[in-house]
């Protein structure tokens, strides 16, 4: 068997003992004689999986009993729709901390739905750190605000939530969900693709309190309405069973080796001994302000595009894959999530070691 280490911001690495515990199971789960690719969503058994993989994840992320926790098809993306749509009705004005692409996504598909206030971006510094707010900034009456709480392409991240007042705080938590721990009673609402730190992609994790359900106009289209899929336990219609039933395993997975805690340190082990050896190394540098470093999205550059792209292709060869920085910023950058091993890193950083050596 084969196996890479596979830098890829998402679709990412999964746990290769959550993998295999799939494979073993592929043609027949726990003995009922079907795939649970094969099954249907009414069933006990895939009542069952729902229903752990929901308690699992209250249980790692000490989920509040007034917040339903929804899984849902359309990625990070849809959400970006989703959210003015149930949240931006009463004042219909949001405002948006805009520190990255995704943000910027996020503002610019709310501002079709209402009156949407940019309160602070990094975009004059190439989102090279989070946008720092004074709650006065944020609009009294705004329906809420949103934050991406780890931006991907960039490497940044929010070191501590931010204060905005008594308004309800709304995060795109897609690449760092699970990767520390998260007091969810300071957010209303909290959404994540699946497929960076969860499972594969599919599934979009939206954990929401429940005074902001049943908000939402009669006349937007039914699957976009939270309140169907609370009131339905995610199975209003069919939800993505087996990238649920993966995150399911990856939840167990995470519960039975100690929780978010010792996650959150094997996390920090990891990305600081990227950060050191890029910032000692005299070749690499990582343009993010030192504050606001992502955990799990490590950018660098050796300063030369083409430089870059060799490291990328040589780095491929040695069995380390996706080194690319996104295709919109180029460089380099590695994703670190939760299923990244250590060694993975060690590997990255010898590989760095070597390649400056050749190329300094
Ligand atoms: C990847 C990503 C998205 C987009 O997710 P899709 O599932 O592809 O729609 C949105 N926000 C953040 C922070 C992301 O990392």
């Amino acid at each position: 068997m084969k196996r890479a280490f596979n830098f890829s911001a998402g679709p990412s690495m999964l746990p290769l003992d959550v993998i295999e515990k799939v494979a073993a199971e592929l043609t027949d789960y726990n003995g009922c004689g079907e795939s649970v690719m094969e099954m249907s969503h009414r069933s006990a058994e895939f009542k069952q999986i729902l229903k752990d993989a929901e308690a699992d994840l209250r249980d790692l992320m000490s989920i509040p009993d007034n917040y339903k926790v929804l899984f849902l098809q359309g990625g990070g993306t849809l959400q970006f729709s989703m959210v003015p749509l149930n949240l931006m009705t009463g004042s219909k004005k949001a405002d948006y901390i805009v520190g990255g692409s995704w943000a910027k996504k996020a503002a610019k598909e709310a501002a079709k739905f209402g009156d949407v206030k940019v309160v602070a971006s990094s975009e004059d510094d190439n989102f090279t750190y989070i946008p720092k707010v004074d709650k006065s900034q944020i609009r009294p009456d705004a329906d809420y605000v949103h934050i991406t709480y780890n931006n991907t392409i960039y490497g940044t991240h929010y070191a501590e939530v931010p204060d905005v007042g008594d308004v309800t705080l709304v995060a795109d938590m897609s690449s760092c969900i699970l990767s520390e721990n998260i007091d969810v009673s300071k957010f209303g609402l909290i959404y994540a693709g699946a497929q960076k730190n969860i499972g594969p992609a599919g599934m979009t994790l939206v954990i929401v309190r429940e005074d902001l359900l049943g908000k939402a106009p009669a006349d937007i289209p039914i699957y976009l309405d939270y309140q169907i899929h609370a009131d339905n336990d995610s199975s209003y219609n069919t939800p993505p069973c087996f990238a649920i039933y993966v995150a399911g395993e990856v939840f167990k997975k995470i519960k039975r080796e100690g929780g978010v805690e010792v996650l959150l340190k094997a996390n920090v082990e990891k990305a600081k001994m990227l950060y050191d050896y890029i910032d000692g190394s005299g070749f690499y540098k990582c343009p993010v302000a030192k504050e606001d470093r992502s955990l799990m999205n490590v950018v660098f550059v050796t300063g030369n595009g083409d430089l870059d792209k060799k490291f990328v292709s040589q780095a491929k060869e040695k069995g380390l894959h996706n080194l690319g920085g996104h295709r919109s910023i180029g460089g380099m950058r590695a994703s670190i999530y939760n299923a990244m091993p250590k060694e993975g890193v060690e590997a990255l950083i010898d590989f760095m070691e070597e390649f400056r050596k050749e190329n300094a």
